[in-house]
C-alpha cells in the first residue's frame, strides 16, 4: 500500500518549486520535519517554502530560529509544483493549510503514524520510524551534505518524538542517526533547553489547577484530568501552554493509560491519550475521529461539549484497559 523512499527521491528530482506542510498543534517532530525538508530542498537547488497553519506559537518561533516556517496567509501567492505533507496522519491534520492545496491531494506524504491510510499520490508511512524527521534525514542523506544548522534541526524531531531518548520507540537506528547528527554539529543541549526549560509560572499554575481534577480508575490504571477554557484563561495561559499537561499524569506509578481533556479557548475540545505498555490508544482515538500512535494519540472535537466527550472517551478507555488486562 505504501510507496518507497526511492519513489519520493525520483519525484523530488522532477519538481522545481516545493511546498512543505506540517500539522496543526505543532510538536518538535512537526517543526523539525518541515524546516529540515525545506533546508534540504533549498540546498539541493530547489525553491521551497514551509507552512504550518498555526505558525504563530512561541514554541515554534523558539525552535524555528531561521524563520523558515510561514503561516497560510504568508504563502497564498506562492506558486509550487510539488506539495509534501510531513508528520500528518490525515489531511484534516494540516488544518487551514489545506486551502493551499486547492482540493488536490498532496504529491508526497511522509509520516510515521500507525493510523495513517495514505492520502497523497506518493505515500511513505512507516511506524517503525520513531520520528518523521528520520525519514527526512534519509532523504537529506541522499540529496545533500549535512551542515550544523540542518543537523540540529533534524535532531530536534528525533529528540522530541522519543521523549528525549526515553520511549520504547528508541532503537539502534535512533542512536545511530543522532550520533551522525551530533558529529555534523548538532547540539542536544540547545534543543533540550529550548524545548524543556521554557515553562512559565502561569503554566505551573495551570498544572496545579489541572491536578485538582485528576481521577484514577480501573485499579489506578487509568488517569484522567481536564482543563477548561476558563481555567486556561484564569491561569493567564493560552491553548499553546497545554501540551505538557499530559506528561504530568502519565508519570504516575501504576497508570497504564493517561487522558487529558483540553477545552480550548478557541472553542473545541482536544483529547490527548498516552499509554505505557499494552493498550493501543490510537484505536481509542480513531473511534472519536482522531488517530496517532499506539502509545500517543489524540482527537479533537469542534464545538463538542467537554463533559460528554469526557464521559464517552473515559468509558472507551476503561473498556480497553479491562480487555487488555482482563480485570
Ligand atoms: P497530542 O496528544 O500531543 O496532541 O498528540 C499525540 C499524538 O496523536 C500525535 O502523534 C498526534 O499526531 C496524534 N493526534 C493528536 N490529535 C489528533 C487528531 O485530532 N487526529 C489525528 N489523526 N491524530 C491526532
Ligand atoms: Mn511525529
Amino acid at each position: 500500500m505504501f510507496d518507497t523512499l526511492d519513489q519520493v527521491i525520483d519525484r523530488i528530482h522532477e519538481g522545481k518549486r516545493f511546498l512543505v506542510i506540517g500539522h496543526i498543534r505543532p510538536d518538535g517532530d512537526d517543526i523539525s520535519s518541515v524546516a529540515s525538508l525545506v533546508m534540504i530542498l533549498r540546498k539541493a537547488g530547489k525553491t521551497a517554502e514551509g507552512c504550518i497553519a498555526d505558525a504563530d506559537s512561541p514554541f515554534l518561533e523558539r525552535l524555528d530560529r531561521g524563520g523558515i516556517i510561514k503561516d497560510v496567509d504568508g504563502l497564498r501567492d506562492y506558486a509550487y509544483d510539488t506539495a509534501i505533507t510531513v508528520d500528518a496522519s490525515e489531511l484534516a491534520r494540516i488544518g487551514e493549510a489545506s486551502k493551499l492545496l486547492e482540493g488536490r491531494a498532496p504529491d508526497i506524504t511522509l509520516d510515521h503514524h500507525k493510523s495513517n491510510l495514505g492520502f497523497g499520490k506518493i505515500n511513505v508511512c512507516d511506524p517503525a520510524y520513531a520520528a518523521t524527521a528520520m525519514i527526512v534525514y534519509e532523504i537529506g542523506e541522499q540529496l545533500v551534505d549535512f551542515d550544523p544548522e540542518l543537523a540540529e534541526m533534524l535532531l530536534l524531531g528525533i529528540a522530541t518524538d522519543t521523549g528525549f531518548f526515553r520511549y520504547a520507540s528508541v532503537d539502534e537506528r535512533v542512536f545511530s542517526y543522532a550520533a551522525r547528527l551530533v558529529r555534523e554539529g548538532a547540539n542536544i543541549g540547545r534543543i533540550t533547553e529550548a524545548v524543556l526549560e521554557h515553562r512559565t509560572l502561569n503554566e505551573i499554575h495551570l498544572t496545579t489547577a489541572m491536578l485538582d481534577t485528576l481521577k484514577l480508575s480501573v485499579d489506578g490504571r487509568l488517569a484522567t484530568a481536564y482543563v477548561t477554557a476558563e481555567m486556561i484563561e484564569g491561569a493567564g495561559c493560552t491553548d499553546d501552554d497545554t501540551s505538557g499537561l499530559i506528561g504530568e499524569i502519565r508519570s504516575i506509578a501504576g497508570v497504564e493509560v493517561a487522558i487529558m481533556f483540553i477545552e480550548s479557548i478557541a472553542g473545541s475540545v482536544h483529547v490527548s491519550l498516552r499509554s505505557k505498555q499494552a493498550v493501543d490508544v490510537s484505536e481509542i482515538a480513531l473511534r472519536f475521529n482522531g488517530g496517532g500512535h499506539a502509545r500517543a494519540a489524540g482527537c479533537s472535537c469542534a464545538g463538542g461539549k467537554l463533559e460528554d466527550l469526557m464521559n464517552a472517551v473515559t468509558v472507551a478507555a476503561e473498556r480497553a484497559i479491562e480487555t487488555t488486562f482482563a480485570v
